[in-house]
């Protein structure tokens, strides 16, 4: 945890669940005790941020997945920000590595939702990463920046916003990054915010690591002085386990 930055975890609950198996995991979360210095955000489907809205503690916020890039209209099968503020929602999760790399979402679109989101009052999740060959090729680097760029570019400011590195080849697989590789990027993203933005921001922005923590590596990961909270998959579809990453903060 860097410059005693709030921790931050959210649990992304992707393309999961049912009503029941929501609820049930909606009342696991309330029962569990949170350390209370911990943002904690959970992103269910749209269609049951309502339902989840509704009988989740205020303890803890919601995201969005995903959210269009302007006012609603004409999007078929879009969800307008307007629409997750009237749910209650006070985040989105951005460039998500699903959503460039099985929807082909690029930089660009990815940059437009985030600050439309930003200017309607949104917090932003903004998710950067490399896939696996571009880490072989010594791209990592390269590749995190650009999906920085691509947001510095579009986005007002920064106040709002929680960057998730997520390097692909760690989502849902398992293989989770070593607290030392996930550090190193961190450290990377944080100078690359302090040249190309400004010190302040990169001292205030929460960098948060995502990619197949669980309730067994999330303790070291914590440690590292740059990793400030993270952004849990699967682990965060068990209420007690979601409870041991949100508690892990040293
Ligand atoms: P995972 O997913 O924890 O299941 O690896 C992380 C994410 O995609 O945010």
């Amino acid at each position: 945890v860097s410059f005693c930055l709030q921790f931050f975890v959210g649990g992304n609950w992707k393309c999961n669940g049912t009503k029941d198996s929501t609820s049930k995991l909606v009342s696991d979360l309330n029962s569990a005790t949170l350390e209370s210095d911990v943002d904690v955000v959970v992103a269910p489907p749209f269609v049951y941020i309502d339902q989840v809205k509704n009988s989740l503690s205020d303890r803890i916020g919601i995201s969005a997945q995903n959210c269009w890039t302007g006012k609603g209209g004409a999007f078929t099968g879009e969800i307008s920000v307007e629409q997750l503020k009237d749910l209650g929602c006070k985040w989105a999760i951005l460039g998500h590595s699903e959503r460039r790399h099985i929807l082909g979402e690029d930089d660009q679109f990815i940059g437009k939702k985030a600050a439309y989101a930003l200017s309607e009052g949104l917090g932003v999740i903004a998710c950067i990463g490399e896939l696996l060959e571009e880490r072989e090729a010594g791209k990592t680097f390269d590749v995190c920046f650009r999906q920085m760029k691509a947001f510095a570019v579009a986005v007002p400011s920064w106040d709002n916003i929680v960057i998730a590195y997520e390097p692909v080849w760690a989502i849902g697989t398992g293989k989770v990054a070593t607290p030392e590789q996930a550090q190193e990027v961190h450290v990377a993203v944080r100078d690359w915010l302090s040249k190309n933005v400004s010190a302040e921001v990169a001292s205030k922005t929460r960098i948060i690591y995502g990619g197949s923590v669980n309730g067994s590596n999330c303790t070291e990961l914590a440690k590292e002085e740059d990793i400030d909270g993270f952004l849990v998959g699967g682990a965060s579809l068990k209420g007690p386990e979601f409870a041991t990453i949100v508690n892990s903060v040293t």
